[in-house]
């Protein structure tokens, strides 16, 4: 009897430590938009980067689902699932029955997967958002415990400052989780450019250090685990193809974006006629929609397109060229925006970053490729939370993970065993 009471007391004291069945420390994470695998490669010069890569981990590179393209990623990060399942396609979506088109804050768009903050937020826990896209969006009816709302194109101090802000929630216990999200390095790198980020990088460096200092101040070092990642990386425009130089404009319902990856829906009597003449142009492909390529795993999307077109890299579609202009979108010969995503997510340039240290990970290790949807169980694993069912792989992150670090959940069976070992040593101490 004594045993028993032992293992409910041990149990209970598992459970009512953190309100949930959690052993695991706590979990900070940042969302660098478009900071690509290779832009920190001179480590030498980014002090702040290197002590946390010297200090946790680094992969080679995390490859984004397709499109590579933010929305869909930041929702396979924070899903681990594919596009296809996890329903946000592409950064601008179209619904035909009811006719809808995407907007940021209208459910309908999130409602297709629950992310990680929102399984948080429903076992009682409180995560904490900074600038992240769709914060403020109630998903399958929950919102997380704060949300500074997405606000594009942040400020060095607006970084900081959340950075501070999330730290003093996670040291006082307000948040088990906090998320930050930053994008500049995506703006630039759009405006001029994927080899022009020196000063952006070196800013974002700058913030890293004042991390490091922080969490040393604050005395968090062994009990926050810091994962930062990007959700794609970036290629220099050097073409264009205008839509209404091949084809009537008139005879499709719906174009939407402006990119490496666009989305038609023909009217049924010119579907063939349009896809003929898509079909022959050079620096892009026309996919119907059953010859999406499996890997991409897109196709079975429910907001996916009747024709796909994806452009090969350094290629931008546009559907007249004033739409381009629009959006000062243009290849590097004649000024506006030099640098775009979107293309075959297996593509060496579009490939993203993730580092991550903490009493979970090893120290100064480098780890193998993962891909965007994998990043989900690392942070599952941090907070000690069960996976919901996803795509992504537990053994290409294993490796990054310290062996000691056992934050699996405590569930009612671990408690059970718990009974049975000490009942167990009772029946042989008796013999
Ligand atoms: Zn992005
Ligand atoms: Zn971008």
């Amino acid at each position: 009897m004594r045993y028993t009471c032992i293992a409910i007391i041990l149990c209970s004291i598992l459970k009512n430590a953190s309100g949930q069945y959690n052993v695991s420390g706590k979990l900070l994470v940042f969302l660098l938009d478009g900071l690509r695998y290779d832009y920190l490669n001179n480590l030498d010069t980014f002090p702040g980067f290197q002590k946390i890569v010297e200090n946790g981990v680094k992969v080679d590179y995390l490859t984004p689902e397709f499109p590579s393209l933010s929305f869909p990623n930041y929702y396979s990060l924070m899903t681990g699932r594919y596009t296809e399942v996890h329903q946000m396609i592409a950064n601008k979506m179209w619904d035909m029955k009811p006719n809808t088109e995407f907007s940021l804050d209208d459910p309908l768009w999130w409602n297709g997967s629950e992310p990680l903050w929102v399984t948080m937020q429903k076992l009682d826990k409180r995560v904490y958002m900074y600038y992240w896209p769709g914060c403020d969006v109630e998903i399958l009816g929950v919102r997380p415990s704060f949300c500074e709302p997405y606000k594009p194109n942040i400020t060095e101090k607006n970084l900081t400052d959340a950075m501070e802000h999330a730290l003093d929630a996670l040291n006082d216990g307000q948040a088990d989780m906090a998320a930050v999200f930053y994008d500049k390095v995506d703006v630039i790198g759009h405006l001029f450019g994927p080899q022009s980020l020196s000063d952006e990088l070196h800013c974002l460096d700058r913030a890293m250090k004042a991390l490091n200092e922080k969490v040393v101040e604050k005395n968090m070092s062994d009990v926050l685990n810091i994962v930062m990642f990007s959700d794609h990386g970036m290629s220099e425009i050097t073409n264009l193809i205008e839509l209404d130089k091949h084809i009537n404009l008139s005879d499709v319902f719906m174009v939407l974006d402006v990119g490496p990856v666009m989305s038609l829906w023909p009217k049924e009597e010119k579907f063939e006629e349009i896809f003929t003449a898509l079909s022959a142009l050079e620096n892009m492909t026309t996919y119907r929609r059953a010859d999406i390529p499996d890997r991409f795993n897109y196709k079975k999307g429910k907001f996916v397109s009747t024709l796909t077109l994806v452009a090969k890299p350094g290629t931008v579609i546009t559907p007249t060229f004033q739409a381009v202009l629009d959006l000062h979108f243009q290849p590097s010969t004649s000024g506006g925006k030099h640098g775009a995503h979107g293309y075959d997510n297996e593509l060496v340039e579009m490939r993203g970053f993730f580092v991550a240290k903490g009493p979970d990970f090893k120290s100064n290790f480098r780890a193998g490729p993962i891909r965007a949807v994998d990043a989900y169980s690392v942070m599952c694993h941090t907070l000690g939370i069960e996976p919901l069912p996803n795509n992504g792989s537990f053994d290409r992150v294993r490796a990054m993970l310290r062996e000691s670090s056992t934050a699996v959940p405590v569930t009612q069976d671990s408690c059970l065993l718990v009974l049975i070992g000490l009942f167990t040593c009772l029946h042989v101490s008796l013999h």
